[in-house]
């Protein structure tokens, strides 16, 4: 779409040079294809020249600029080789809860999705089921961070103040060495991810399961080894932490929806880190490999 109001378009990683009716621009596709009326330059992001990918033994440090492409292409990758994190089992199906298109896969941004804030935002599941942190740096030359899941503050809503820059997203070993499950439900086979719950099992016992897409902002809740729930504890625990509105509501899914298989999914991944039998009532469960366009992990095609 174009951007008539557009005067320049300034290569820029400094938050100095940000002014009012600046947007920073990372892969564009949000900023292309919903237009605006009101912004005046782009701050591109596209020559900061930033490591896509870090990995030490303090985990992976994603720049904001790190596309889908790369970060799909990550756990194949020699930067990973040797390490055993089964967290990275869960990169490449937040990717492909994605349902994107080559261009859209190849520009978008982790950053820009991050910052665009949106309930189904995978790659929000990814960090904020992961315990990431993002880096902001601030105009007047400070930088902080915040947990993701606490980035995200509500539909197309965060905590970035005006001029601040996402600089990257460090997803910390200690998570990356957890057991995870992954769920995901869609309303149709190809469509926008209407839930999507995150489970891990950390080295002290503990469990934390982490809901997005199903409600405007992600939503972790966290057991201690000595305190496992059982499936009415979880349920119970769901219901205090999800209110009613903030459950998402959009042609992707009705709050309704959305809450039944939020404590569906979380009662299964519940199970499959406690190594559980699994009991679910109900006469949609259509046996282990689950429901019609649900997902959990394994290898998947490149789009
Ligand atoms: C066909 C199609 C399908 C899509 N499917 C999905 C989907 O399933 N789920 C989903 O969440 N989104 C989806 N999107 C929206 C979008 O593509 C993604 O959210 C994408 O990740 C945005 O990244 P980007 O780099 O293109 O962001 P941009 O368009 O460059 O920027 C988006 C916004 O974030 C700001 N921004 C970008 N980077 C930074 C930064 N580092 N610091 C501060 N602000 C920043 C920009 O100023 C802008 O306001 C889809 C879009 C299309 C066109």
């Amino acid at each position: 779409m174009d951007m008539n109001t557009i005067e320049a378009v300034v290569p820029t990683t400094d938050p100095a040079e940000w002014r009012d009716g600046d947007a920073w621009l990372a892969g564009g596709t949000v900023l292309f294809s919903y237009g605006s009326t009101v912004l005046k330059r782009l701050l591109d992001l596209g020559e900061a020249g930033w490591p896509a990918v870090t990995v030490d033994d303090a985990g992976i440090e994603l720049a904001a600029t790190c596309t889908v492409a790369e970060l799909y292409a990550l756990p194949a990758s020699e930067a990973v080789a040797g390490r055993k994190w089964p967290g990275l089992d869960l990169f490449r199906p937040c990717c492909d809860s994605f349902v994107a298109s080559f261009k859209v896969w190849n520009m978008s941004t982790v950053g820009g999705n991050l910052c665009t804030s949106l309930p189904a935002g995978p790659m929000i599941s990814l960090c904020a089921g992961l315990d990431a942190t993002a880096t902001i740096l601030a105009p007047g030359g400070s930088s902080r961070t915040v947990p993701v899941a606490a980035f995200v503050t509500g539909d197309g809503q965060n905590g970035l103040a005006p001029g601040e820059l996402l600089r990257s997203i460090h997803l910390p070993a200690s998570s990356l060495s957890s057991k995870v499950a992954f769920r995901r439900l869609s309303l149709s086979n190809l469509g926008r991810s209407g839930v999507l719950l995150i489970g891990r099992r950390d080295a002290d016992g503990g469990l934390v399961i982490t809901v997005t897409a199903a409600t405007k902002r992600p939503v972790q809740l966290r057991f201690a080894a000595a305190v496992m729930p059982g499936p009415a504890a979880l349920a119970a625990a769901v219901g205090r932490a999800i209110p009613a509105e903030l459950y998402h509501n959009d042609i992707h899914g009705l709050p309704e929806w959305r809450r039944d298989m939020t404590l569906r999914l979380a009662e299964e991944i519940r199970a499959e880190l406690l190594e559980e039998r699994l009991t679910v009532s109900g006469d949609f469960w259509t046996g282990p490999s689950g429901p019609p366009h649900a997902t959990s992990p394994q290898p998947s095609a490149q789009p």
